[in-house]
């Protein structure tokens, strides 16, 4: 399966396996964000991402390149032939991300939990109809994961899916972000035609438990995976020691193909 630019995708989720996003954490210069992405697209992913505007807990580290990386990531996916996701979080980058014809846009969890945020990012969108992504918000509230996709939803905006990429509590031990599991089922229980992509990275912290939890949504019957893949990791300016090698993707594509199955017909 091969997804051609979003505009040619009729939007849905095919049957023949789920969707894998990948690419770096963040886009960091034009040889590390073009190595990587086409390093994962030859590992089979059907949608490339990169960060450009990093939401970063305290200033003065790596806040992403910021627009000047627009034109890579699409030169990215004109050379993969793959549809280009990244993140916004304010009016001005989707208008930046519209004006570069950006494919798809995900909202990350530090913003899904902001109504005022997610009402003037509805907004905006009103009007287009451009895939939004929306991460769970970063505390294990429902509701406001459900307000988020609501406020888009009243936009106008149709082609809704939800990421779940764990939940900030106290004891999230081994994860970075507790799976919590219970509350995107909820969500689908709430919206049962949104569809359930699962973020293993942010959800682990660590390639160690990667696998793991890949498996698990798989087996849940999510549709897709959100891996970061950094063709250096080891050197990441963001999250490090979470992201795989586009090898290390393929690896693990492999060796998730059985739960692949569980869900999808040939
Ligand atoms: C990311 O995907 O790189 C990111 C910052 O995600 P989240 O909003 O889940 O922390
Ligand atoms: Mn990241």
């Amino acid at each position: 399966m091969k997804i051609e630019k979003m505009s040619d995708w009729e939007f849905g989720f095919p049957n023949d396996g789920p969707i894998i996003i990948s690419g770096p954490c963040s886009a960091e210069s034009y040889d590390q964000l073009l190595f990587s992405c086409t390093g994962v697209a030859n590992q089979g992913a059907h949608i490339l991402r990169a960060g450009i505007w990093k939401p970063r807990t305290r200033p003065n580290s790596f806040e992403g390149i910021g627009e000047k990386a627009l034109p890579w990531l699409k030169e990215a996916g004109r050379i993969t032939r793959l549809p280009v996701i990244i993140e916004v979080a304010t009016p001005w980058h989707i208008e930046a991300a519209l004006n570069h014809d950006i494919d798809m846009l995900w909202i990350g969890t530090r913003t899904t939990v902001s109504p005022f945020a997610m009402q003037e990012i509805a907004q905006v969108l009103s009007g287009t109809n451009i895939p939004v992504f929306v991460k769970n918000p970063i505390n294990p509230d429902v509701n406001l994961w459900l307000g988020a996709i609501e406020r888009l939803s009243l936009a106008g905006l149709k082609q809704l899916v939800a990421i779940h990429r764990g939940f900030n509590v106290p004891d999230s031990s081994p994860y970075r972000n507790l799976p919590m599991w219970e509350i995107p089922l909820r969500l689908k229980e709430i919206i049962p035609e949104i569809e359930l992509i699962c973020d293993p990275s942010h959800i682990c912290g660590s390639r160690s438990l990667l696998m793991e939890v890949s498996k698990k949504a798989l087996e849940l019957g999510y549709k897709g995976l959100m891996i970061e893949s950094h063709i250096q990791p080891e050197i990441a300016l963001s999250d490090p020691s979470q992201q795989v090698t586009p090898e290390v993707l393929g690896e693990m594509i492999n060796a998730l193909s059985p739960s692949f199955s569980l869900h999808y017909q040939d």
